[in-house]
């Protein structure tokens, strides 16, 4: 699938679009959710034009998917979840339901949460 540069999330990112940012840094740029799922539902999205999970593996360089994983557990970190614990996802393709063609994963925490699939 080629990318759109008219996705939402390409557009935070051009800051075309506000967003509420928790934390950026040379390899990513993480907002909280607009239609939040849990007490803290962040994502977190790398700078650059992937898709998905498949495209950012094969096209990304070593640092940047070292850095999107890092700040992953630096932004979880820096909001408390660690020792109650959280969640991370990340839709990626049809099946899964992403709605938004820019790779982002999710993280989900503040409570207890649901089981894992429904
Ligand atoms: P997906 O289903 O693709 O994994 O998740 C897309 C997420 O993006 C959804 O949780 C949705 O609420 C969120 N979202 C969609 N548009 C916007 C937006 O303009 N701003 C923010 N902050 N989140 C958005």
């Amino acid at each position: 699938m080629a990318y759109d540069s008219e996705n939402i999330f390409a557009k935070i990112l051009r800051g075309e679009i506000p967003c509420n940012k928790v934390y950026e840094d040379e390899f990513v740029l993480a907002f909280h959710d607009i239609n939040p799922l849990a007490p803290i539902h962040i994502l977190v999205i790398p700078k650059g034009e992937y898709v998905s999970m498949a495209d950012f593996t094969t096209k990304a360089s070593a640092p940047q998917i070292a850095g999107l994983f890092r700040a992953v557990g630096q932004i979880a970190q820096d909001q408390g979840l660690d020792q109650s614990g959280y969640r991370i996802l990340a839709n990626s393709g049809s099946d899964s339901r992403q709605e938004v063609p820019h790779l982002h994963i999710h993280i989900f925490g503040g409570k207890r949460l649901g089981p894992m699939l429904t």
